[in-house]
């Protein structure tokens, strides 16, 4: 579903991915790991061409969206991506969020887009909160609010860019739970989070990233009991 071929990005002189390859099975959970600053989410924000990579390829579902004259909206269409900042739009109620893209880019007729809607908010606990504004929910609710909005898209893959982080403690939980529910229904999953036991609990393959280097790719239970490098070594003992 996901291929990344050779993956460099740099900033100017500063080289932030550094030859990263991997390639990510659909229906797949994958989690990415790595202290700050080492291109976690710069690696993300490439599969959807929010950074355009400066050498080697990205490839899904077989196509190189890094390939001149991508149709970048279309290839967005198929991806859904939830930051640690809900971007909810403010000025529209929660069902006005979930039906803009859906209405706007996919061109659903409204009460088409409603229903599913309904459903989707449903799904993760919030269809009573369908008439509110986001200032009225709590982070929890509107991080809740932005994946069932980008559900709404009925894309094949899910970028989640530490989607816990901004959280108060006592509303983690509920997030998780609304991405664990979502894990192995088919959708592709690619979350960059520092929650290890969720990690663990819910990825099929640990990703971890040091210094732009995609340092070790393995099982969750292999790489939290056992981590074959340094770096994980170290990394582990600061986190766990
Ligand atoms: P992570 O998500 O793992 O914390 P990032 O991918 O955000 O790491 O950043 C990796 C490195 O790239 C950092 O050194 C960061 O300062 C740098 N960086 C990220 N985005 C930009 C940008 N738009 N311009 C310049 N440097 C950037
Ligand atoms: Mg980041």
């Amino acid at each position: 579903m996901i291929k990344i071929d050779h993956l460099n990005k740099s900033f100017g002189k500063l080289n932030v991915l550094k030859d990263v390859s991997l390639e990510i099975e659909k229906g797949e959970v994958v989690a990415l790991i790595g202290p700050s600053g080492s291109g976690k989410s710069t690696l993300l924000r490439c599969l959807n061409l929010l950074e355009v990579p400066t050498e080697g390829h990205v490839y899904i579902d077989g196509t190189d969206i890094t390939a001149k004259g991508t149709n970048v909206v279309k290839i967005r269409e198929n991806m859904g991506m939830v930051f640690q900042h809900f971007n909810l739009f403010p000025h529209m109620t929660v069902m006005e969020n979930m039906i803009y893209a859906p209405t706007k880019v996919k061109g659903l007729d409204k009460g088409t887009a409603k229903q599913e809607a309904v459903r989707l908010l449903s799904q993760v606990g919030l269809a009573q909160k369908a008439d509110a504004y986001p200032a009225t929910l709590s982070g929890g609710q509107k991080q809740r609010v932005a994946i069932a909005r980008a559900l709404a898209m009925k894309p094949e893959i899910m970028l989640f860019d530490e989607p816990t982080s901004a959280l108060d403690p006592e509303m983690v939980k509920e997030v998780l739970q609304v991405i664990q529910d979502l894990a192995h229904t088919g959708i592709t999953m690619v979350i960059v989070t520092h929650e290890m036991g969720f990690a663990r609990n819910v990825a099929d393959r640990i990703c971890f990233l040091d210094g732009g280097s995609l340092v070790e790719v393995a099982g969750p239970q292999e790489f939290f009991t056992n981590p074959k490098t340094d770096r994980a070594k170290e990394f582990l003992s600061k986190v766990l």
